[in-house]
């Protein structure tokens, strides 16, 4: 798309109204600094004394790059006075995961054994937000390598949640939601492997976009396990996933497994509407016994809102999905261990010297990484065992197939599919952490769209009412479409986010502002 069509759809204002920036949505800011109403300097401006107001309770980044920032926006500034065109995301302040790769700026994936690793290159995220003219002015907290649920796999202080500062943000991309729900940041980027972009975007009343296995490619993101890993944005609301999301898409050829299929125009396709969309409801997979009633209260309620909004329920069944979370708990683990022999103390950031090149190895990694990394590479080395490769590795490979099938039977009937995003609402810090099985479970709705490669989207799907512990909390509303399937996602996504409003619900901490979106 060119850059004056931004400007035909309607989004000249959104600057000049007296709000702060950190209110605007990442299309107003853009469209507020094309047009030259705001300038990138003050927009960040505003973002980072939100960071300064907020960070010392909520943990969210790990690093700051604030200068870097500040010369970004002002370039941004200079380009304008120039008469220059800015792009879709001019000036629109991003914070990334510290799982993606910054020239410039150390990056850790949350782990000591990256400490002090200072990459001489950017990876295509950053490479292609910056030529979309954001300005990315963070790295943010998650589990360490992408492991976790809660962001609680960390060597550095646990983010929390900003609906309620005794829960977990989700995890493993816990920093970006947390970022992006307590308007610190217009938008971040996460990673989804099992579910870490939209579990934690559910938890915090955020939006995140998983994209189709491909559609963004991988390079310049630290690998978790590469068949599953996938990167993409969190956001307040649709239409800005798309926005964003239409920036990082698109073939590389530093990732062979990205595609090279065309990348639609993702904002015309939010402006579909939902009429006629069938949406399959795999009601066997939903009704478990750790479904919270609140969640499934909240889930009827997102059904409905699509039904007002002209789509159709349908039922599907996934019969092999019981067995999603065992097999990502074979598979991911024996490709984590593939990836994460590469840290020995040699190549990058943390070595502990000892008197041998395996000793040093041994002490570099036993210091370095944390006891769930640790755990995961005892798995995947055992499961990868030549004695034992064809009973786990074999074994999950084939049942990835039957679960894939499943979703490609499901959608000859329908267009995409509806679950809640997790049973739960966001768990108080601590309750799971000593047990790795009860987190596992936190993902069982997740995990198929990364095994089967499909797109999928959480977006706010109400709250669940205050409790005797507990505030009201987000709960989030999954969809999930067939491979490339992003314009029917985000066009069903939409609808229910303009049925609903939900999205524009703000953690109380943030006090009673309203978005502009409901104004
Ligand atoms: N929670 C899952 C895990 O611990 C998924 C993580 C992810 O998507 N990166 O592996």
């Amino acid at each position: 798309m060119n850059s004056d069509e931004h400007e035909e759809r309607g989004e000249a204002g959104g600057g000049g109204d007296g709000r702060p920036a950190t209110e605007l949505s990442a299309r107003e800011i853009a469209a507020a600094v094309r047009g030259g109403s705001r300038s990138a300097r003050a927009v960040l401006e505003d973002h980072l004394e939100q960071v300064d107001a907020l960070e010392p309770e909520l943990r969210a980044f790990l690093r700051r790059p604030s200068a870097l920032a500040r010369s970004r926006a002002q370039a941004l500034d200079d380009a304008r006075a120039r008469g220059e065109t800015l792009g879709p995301l001019a000036g629109v302040p991003i914070a990334l995961k510290d799982i993606f790769v910054t020239r410039g700026v150390e990056t850790t994936c949350g782990s000591r054994i990256l400490a002090g690793w200072v990459p001489p290159y950017d990876g295509a995220h950053a490479e292609r937000l910056e030529r979309a003219g954001a300005v990315l002015f963070g790295k943010l907290t998650m589990d360490e390598f992408a492991m976790g649920s809660s962001n609680e796999n960390t060597p550095f202080e646990p983010p929390r949640n900003p609906w309620a500062l005794d829960r977990v943000p989700g995890g493993s991309s816990g920093g970006s939601a947390v970022a992006v729900a307590a308007r610190m940041a217009a938008a971040s980027l996460g990673t989804d492997t099992g579910g870490s972009i939209r579990q934690p975007a559910g938890f915090c009343g955020v939006v995140g976009l998983k994209p189709t296995y491909g559609r963004v490619p991988r390079f310049g993101m630290i690998a978790f396990a590469s068949s599953l890993d996938q990167a993409g944005p969190l956001t307040r609301d649709v239409r800005d996933a798309a926005r964003v999301l239409q920036c990082l898409a698109g073939h590389d050829p530093r990732d062979a497994s990205s595609l090279r299929d065309p990348v639609p125009d993702l904002e015309v396709a939010c402006e579909r509407g939902a009429d006629g969309l069938r949406v399959g409801v795999p009601r066997a997979m939903i009704e478990q016994p750790g479904l919270d009633p609140a969640v499934r209260d909240a889930f009827e309620r997102s059904l409905a809102a699509l039904e007002r909004a002209g789509a159709e329920r349908v039922d599907v069944a996934l019969p092999h999905a019981r067995y999603a979370v065992a097999c990502y708990y074979v598979l991911s683990p024996a490709e984590a261990a593939s990836n994460l022999a590469r840290y020995d103390g040699v190549r990058y950031g943390l070595r502990v010297e000892r008197a041998t090149l395996r000793e040093t190895y041994e002490a570099t990694r036993d210091a370095g990484f944390g006891a769930e990394v640790k755990r995961r590479i005892l798995l995947g080395t055992f499961v990868l065992r030549a004695d034992s490769y064809d009973r786990y590795y074999g074994r999950a490979m084939r049942v990835r197939t039957l679960i894939a099938r499943d979703y490609e039977a499901a959608f000859a009937s329908c267009d995409v599919i509806a679950t809640p995003t997790s049973p739960t609402p966001a768990f108080p810090l601590g309750q799971n952490a000593g047990d790795p099985l009860a987190m596992y479970l936190s993902d069982v709705f997740t995990i198929g769209a990364n095994l089967a490669g499909l797109p999928a989207i959480s977006i706010p799907g109400g709250l669940a009412p205050a409790t005797a512990d507990a505030p009201p909390l987000p709960i989030g509303f999954q969809l999930l479409g067939p491979r490339l399937g992003e314009p029917t996602l985000l066009a069903a996504a939409a609808a229910h986010e303009a049925e609903t409003g939900w999205h524009a619900q703000r953690p109380p901490l943030l006090g009673g502002l309203t978005r502009g979106a409901l104004s």
